[in-house]
């Protein structure tokens, strides 16, 4: 007997944001009642940021503050609580105020030596309170819901912050543990972003992982489809936020949505789109403020002709390298810098060398580009330029790329066929005297 097809949904924090964004989310559920449902939440609304908030404030020794940050948390999830359920239900009362209290508990600690350790421990409770709170209100909608915890299913290495999944256990846990749920016609509802490491200690993905997780899921159970519920119309050709004129893409091809994701497009994790072409499962993403509307299907058999599409990446450093005696940047300088490239985690964006420098573009994350120069420093000097922006173009054309340009200095390009790369920054304002 051919096993019967099952889809995975993700929602993010903006389809969770309120009690009414929740309601929704159930309406939208309704009409797949009945259906083989695997349901990936994240956190609600912008609660990874206040929790991230909260490890900052614990880690800086300013344990009162961290506390004040989650008595708000808790509040404001209590509130979300009462109106949707009047009085939460006991099962749900306690689940919630185990996790808040898992969170003092930490509190009570002095921080770890790894930040990044203490960090997964508290963030990741925003993904087990949004989980147990749209479960129990699943169930109370009248849709039966299984809740499961990802730290039983997505095993990673111990690698803080950014675990690396361990596939074959991944995929072992995940086959033993949900087909056998959604056989009594219930829907499976798990955290994204989360996981665990062998040692039973809590991981994370990376920020925005819900995508990943949900990805991970379908490709384990060898899902029909996957659809990521977001609150635009689908992957459009550039940031609304940012660009008028954007237009909605109806179709794009895995390789496509790797290449734009990869350099900051943010409508979709980078590594979600992996696993999910290894066996060809389509990702759809659709709008949960028009459910019925088509939105956009990520598939191998999208066409490949292409309007431009830009992403950007901020925040980006630019680090220049050059050797102390003025020798000529040479292979084994590049092996050893990119030894420490991979020591420091910077991520590189792009990269660039003349006779005698070397150029790379990171993502400016934490004191990492700081560490990476102090490790370098007795062989090569280093000078960084930081808050600059990556543009990524795909299928550029001139007036595209030069519209992009326009009241910006560019430091550095790069240019392929298909693809066109500039590092930029803003144009310092030069006030003009009064007369
Ligand atoms: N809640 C996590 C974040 O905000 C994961 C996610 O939303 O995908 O980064
Ligand atoms: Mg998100």
């Amino acid at each position: 007997m051919l096993a019967q097809s099952l889809n995975v949904f993700k929602f993010g924090g903006a389809s969770l944001k309120d009690a009414a964004a929740i309601r929704n989310v159930a309406n939208i559920l309704e009409t797949y009642k009945g259906n083989r449902l695997v349901i990936v939440v994240s956190a609600m609304g912008k609660n990874t940021n206040a929790l991230e908030m909260i490890a900052r404030a614990y880690t800086d020794g300013n344990v009162d503050t961290a506390r004040h940050k989650l008595a708000e948390f808790h509040n404001a999830t209590m509130a979300i609580v009462k109106e949707l359920f009047g009085d939460a239900p006991e099962e749900l009362a306690v689940a919630l105020n185990d996790l808040f209290v898992s969170v003092e508990w930490v509190f009570e600690d002095e921080p770890n030596e790894s930040y990044d350790y203490d960090y997964d421990q508290i963030v990741s409770v925003g993904e087990l309170i949004s989980s147990q709170l749209v479960a129990a209100y699943l169930n109370h909608a009248g849709l039966p819901t299984s809740w499961l915890d990802a730290r039983d299913c997505i095993i990673t290495d111990n690698t803080y912050r950014e675990g690396w999944v361990q596939w074959p256990e991944t995929q072992s846990r995940i086959s033993s543990a949900v087909p056998p749920v959604l056989n009594t016609g219930k829907f499976v509802l798990t955290q994204g972003f989360i996981g665990c490491t062998t040692e039973n200690f809590t991981t994370t993905l990376g920020r925005e992982g819900s995508d990943y997780s949900a990805a991970i899921f379908s490709y384990c159970l060898d899902a029909e489809a996957m659809s990521i519920w977001k609150d635009v119309p689908g992957v459009l050709t550039a940031d609304p936020r940012l660009f008028e004129n954007v237009s909605k893409l109806d179709r794009l091809s895995y390789k496509e949505a790797i290449e734009m994701t990869y350099y900051g497009a943010s409508i979709i994790h980078p590594k979600t789109i992996k696993p999910l072409q290894n066996k060809s499962i389509p990702l759809y993403v659709r709008s949960f403020l028009d459910p019925t509307a088509v939105g956009t299907e990520i598939s191998s058999d999208a066409g490949d002709t292409y309007p431009p599409m830009v992403a950007i990446e901020k925040e980006q450093a630019l680090v220049n390298i050059s050797t102390r005696d003025f020798s000529f940047v040479a292979e084994h300088h590049i092996r050893e810098l990119f030894e420490h490239i991979t020591t420091t985690r910077l991520q590189v964006n792009m990269m660039q060398n003349t006779a005698i420098s070397f150029n790379v573009v990171v993502n400016d994350i934490d004191d990492r580009v700081e560490r990476f120069c102090k490790l370098v420093d007795k062989e090569f000097k280093t000078t960084v330029d930081r808050h600059l922006e990556l543009i990524t173009i795909r299928h550029y054309t001139k007036e595209v790329s030069d519209s992009m340009r326009r009241g910006k200095v560019q430091l550095l390009e790069g240019r392929m066929p298909l693809t066109l790369q500039m590092v930029v920054k803003e144009v310092p304002v030069i006030k003009r005297k009064s007369t």
